[in-house]
């Protein structure tokens, strides 16, 4: 694939044009390159390549995620959802495109007809199959973005027949009974009268040739199964199940189809430490009563290395610290969630006989009134069932 054009440079606009600007610069190059006016054997290509442009920089949701991600961002759209919101309408409206005489509306049917959006083709093409690939990544690569190449195994045109289906140099003959369209027309007589119905020729099954060596590395199917690397780029802040598009990397068409697209997967992989949730993570610390009840300053881990974080005095288990910025990025908007620390009284398993002692004496010197707000309410309570 030719390497994508910034969208700004297609349409000769600057980085921070404004709506208008942006729609009068794509009039101007769609009065040029419309494939109904224009005489340039490449008008259809870079006609698609400045609506794609304007389609973008116009959305004002894309144009965000165009200027964070570049191309990537765009990963998630299919060709659908990036036209979706452009009224070409409104667009082309006077200027007379398309054979039409009323003036309102030209062009607005050949845009999508140049897109190849819509149903089947009437010469038996088809595109070839959307195909998935699961990509596993961890939170750290989710949180960063990432660049990767994927092998990916989908099915192409085999090298060595082209697709033609016969071993190279070997006989191939034009089908008589079809006369090489593939087709055969039957007519039915019926008490209503005559009709008309093709079918694929049965003798060449639809190929409108007889082959007599089929290709000896794809055994005369045309298409070879094969590992490609694909390289993909995932954008910061990919959650389970966001995933993104790769055009034309499915398997290959049918009879000069075009090809399916290949869409990634992602997986994020369960993090030792945090938990996910959307944009914030939650971490859960284990701290000692003694930190707790005398307030402490402990490094607190994030993605990005440790922080420190106060513990005031008197904290309780499950108490929620909010660190903020520190969750992971989010996908539609700039920023970052926060991490939640929250914290958990570990009570020690195994005293020696000093540690007992001091504890004893603690107890002892404190008796029951450190515990009176929650003991008030227990001996509420105890009076409430009592009576
Ligand atoms: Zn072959
Ligand atoms: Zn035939």
């Amino acid at each position: 694939m030719a390497e994508k054009r910034d969208y700004y440079e297609v349409l000769g606009v600057e980085k921070d044009a404004d709506k208008k600007e942006i729609k009068k610069a794509y009039r101007k190059l769609a009065m040029k390159y419309h494939p109904d006016v224009s005489e340039d054997p490449e008008s259809t290509e870079k006609f698609k390549e400045i609506s794609e442009a304007y389609a973008v920089l116009s959305d004002e949701d894309k144009r965000g995620k165009y200027d964070q991600y570049g191309h990537a961002g765009m990963n998630g759209f299919s060709q659908e959802d990036i036209f979706n919101n452009v009224n070409f309408e409104d667009i082309f409206r006077g200027f007379g495109f398309g054979g039409g005489s009323s003036g309102g509306g030209g062009g607005f049917d050949s845009i999508f007809d140049l897109f190849g959006f819509g149903g089947g083709r009437r010469d038996g093409s088809r595109q070839g199959d959307d195909i998935a690939y699961e990509l596993n990544i961890t939170l750290e690569e989710a949180a960063t973005g990432i660049e990767r190449d994927i092998e990916v195994p989908h099915k192409k045109t085999c090298p060595h027949c082209n697709g033609s289906k016969a071993e190279p140099g070997s006989n191939v003959k034009t089908c008589e009974t079809c006369g090489g369209t593939g087709q055969v027309r039957h007519v039915n007589n019926t008490p209503l009268g005559q009709f008309a119905t093709v079918r694929p020729c049965s003798v060449c099954r639809g190929e409108g040739k007889l082959i007599e060596t089929p290709c000896k590395e794809c055994h005369g199917k045309g298409i070879i199964r094969k590992k490609s690397t694909i390289h993909v780029t995932i954008p910061p802040g990919v959650d389970n199940d966001n995933r993104l598009r790769v055009p034309g990397e499915g398997d290959v068409g049918v009879r000069g189809g075009p090809p399916g697209d290949l869409y990634v997967m992602i997986r994020v992989k369960e993090h030792k430490l945090f938990k996910r949730d959307g944009a914030d993570l939650t971490y859960q610390m284990p701290i000692s009563f003694v930190q707790a009840s005398l307030g402490d300053s402990v490094d607190a881990p994030t993605l990005d290395g440790a922080v420190e974080l106060k513990i005031p005095a008197g904290t309780q288990t499950g108490t929620s610290f909010r660190i903020k910025g520190q969750g992971m990025p989010h996908m539609r908007w700039n920023g970052k969630g926060n991490l939640y620390v929250k914290v958990k009284i570990v009570t020690p398993k195994k005293l020696n006989p000093k540690q007992k002692e001091l504890l004893q004496e603690f107890a002892d010197v404190s008796g029951d009134e450190i515990y009176a707000e929650e003991k008030g309410l227990f001996d509420k309570f105890k009076d409430a069932i009592s009576h």
